[in-house]
């Protein structure tokens, strides 16, 4: 069973590696789906207090508003967002299973806590050695 909680929050930011329309400051008003899984429990019948939710997501969402991404990470991108965001609500919310983040009505990225590689764009240097990769991630020739 699934249960899921929305929030809101507005916040700024530019793309410094992007070259298009988001390269400048600009703004937007972010949804947060905060999805968890669960069987009710057999006592309360419930997965999880939507409260506990509020309590465990509400003081992360309004950390962020109104406040400009870029202080917090260099390139602000709806997926780099996102990784933040679960980063700081997994410790509080062990139930959590999906963060969806809608930068716009009609764009959103859904995220599971999978490892995301980062990936290195070294001008003039060869792509990382699978050597060199970090721990969790596993080379792509595999
Ligand atoms: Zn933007």
């Amino acid at each position: 069973m699934e249960l899921a909680v929305q929030f809101h929050f507005s916040a700024a930011h530019r793309l410094p590696r992007h070259p298009g329309r988001c390269h400048r400051m600009h703004g937007h008003s972010y949804k947060l789906q905060v999805l968890v899984e669960g069987s009710p429990d057999s006592d309360t019948g419930m997965v999880v207090d939507f409260y506990d939710i509020e309590e465990s997501v509400g003081p992360v969402v309004r950390e962020l508003n109104g406040t400009c991404l870029n202080d917090r990470l260099e390139n602000p991108t709806a997926e780099a967002i996102v990784v933040w965001l679960w980063q700081q609500i997994r410790p509080e919310l062990a139930v959590l299973s999906e963060l969806r983040l809608w930068e716009t009505d009609s764009c959103f990225v859904t995220y599971r806590g999978e490892p995301v590689a980062e990936k290195v764009t070294t001008p003039g240097a060869p792509g990382p050695h699978p050597s060199t990769a970090p721990p969790g991630a596993s080379p792509s020739d595999e």
